[in-house]
């Protein structure tokens, strides 16, 4: 290397770390060896340089998603076993996987049963794959969220709150009917229901029917105003079918997860959501 090359490579790793391009800063050093050696055309060299920059970005861009999104690890659609709910569709669900428009025009996704049967897996695993086609998820328990937004609100700053939670574009809220008006006032759910109305989709997971959520919003008004947004474009899931763990513990030759012979109460007895919400 001449003088003059070998003092514009020293200036390279400060170029790249002001730029920003990490894994050219690594690799630039060996690639131009085997370039120089094998005397690759300039624009090949330039291009494997990008193309690694651009690979390991995206891993690293995935991986920040992923850690952001807080989804429970390992509930993937590849581990859910379809053949235990039989009144969801493999291929519908697949679809709503492959974000499928639903996405862009900030539908919902509702899923009802009673404990046990795979609600918060289905939306987890849903989110997950979300994830790997480069959305951005939240998945967080209800009642978490409410008290954020409630302290939010406290402080003055609900609105940058919600605008924080903006950049999802799926809020996944686990356990809705978990909630209860007497936490607090809840009305803050029912302000981020109809901040995201039309605009960002929202998926929740509830044990209790339309018609039990006036236990969460402080007035049948407002459970009426965000059951109808949430609704107005919406895939309901009812998954009204055996406990997957009670099943799971009671199968022979199967790993005990200490929930055998726990009694599971039922949600409200209602199979329909919708023809409960009046009730
Ligand atoms: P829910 O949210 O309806 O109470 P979960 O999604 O928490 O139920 O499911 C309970 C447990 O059973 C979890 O460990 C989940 O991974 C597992 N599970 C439930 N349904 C299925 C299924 N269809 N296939 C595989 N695992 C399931
Ligand atoms: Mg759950």
């Amino acid at each position: 290397m001449s003088t003059l090359a070998a003092a514009e490579a020293a200036r390279l790793p400060i170029m790249l770390t002001e730029l920003r391009l990490p894994t050219i800063k690594r690799l630039w050093a060996d690639l131009a060896g085997q370039s120089n050696r094998e005397g690759w055309p300039a624009e090949r060299f330039l291009e494997a340089l990008l193309a690694h920059e651009i690979t390991e970005r995206e891993t690293r861009r995935m991986a920040r998603a992923r850690a952001d999104s807080q989804l429970p690890p390992g509930k993937s659609l590849a581990e859910f076993d379809f053949a235990a709910v039989a009144s969801v569709s493999k291929a519908h669900i697949m679809a709503l996987a492959e974000a499928d428009g639903w996405i862009a025009q900030g539908h919902n996704l509702l899923a009802f049963g009673p404990p046990g049967v795979g609600k918060t897996h289905l939306i987890a695993g849903i989110g997950h794959a979300l994830v790997d086609r480069g959305y951005k998820v939240l998945f967080t328990r209800t009642s978490d969220l409410v008290q954020r937004l409630q302290a939010a609100r406290r402080d003055l700053r609900l609105p940058a709150e919600l605008a924080k939670l903006d950049r999802f574009d799926l809020l996944a809220l686990d356990d809705l009917s978990y909630v209860r008006r007497d936490q607090a006032e809840t009305s803050v759910l029912f302000e981020l229901i109809a901040e995201r109305y039309e605009r960002k989709s929202i998926a929740i997971t509830a044990n209790a029917p339309f018609s039990a959520w006036d236990e969460v919003f402080p007035d049948k008004a407002m459970t009426l105003a965000a059951v109808d947004r949430l609704v107005h474009h919406a895939t309901i899931l009812e998954m009204n079918v055996e406990s997957y763990r009670r099943k799971a513990a009671a199968r022979p030759g199967r790993a005990q997860d200490g929930q055998q012979g726990t009694k599971r109460k039922s949600a409200r007895g209602e199979s329909n959501p919708i023809s409960g919400q009046n009730g």
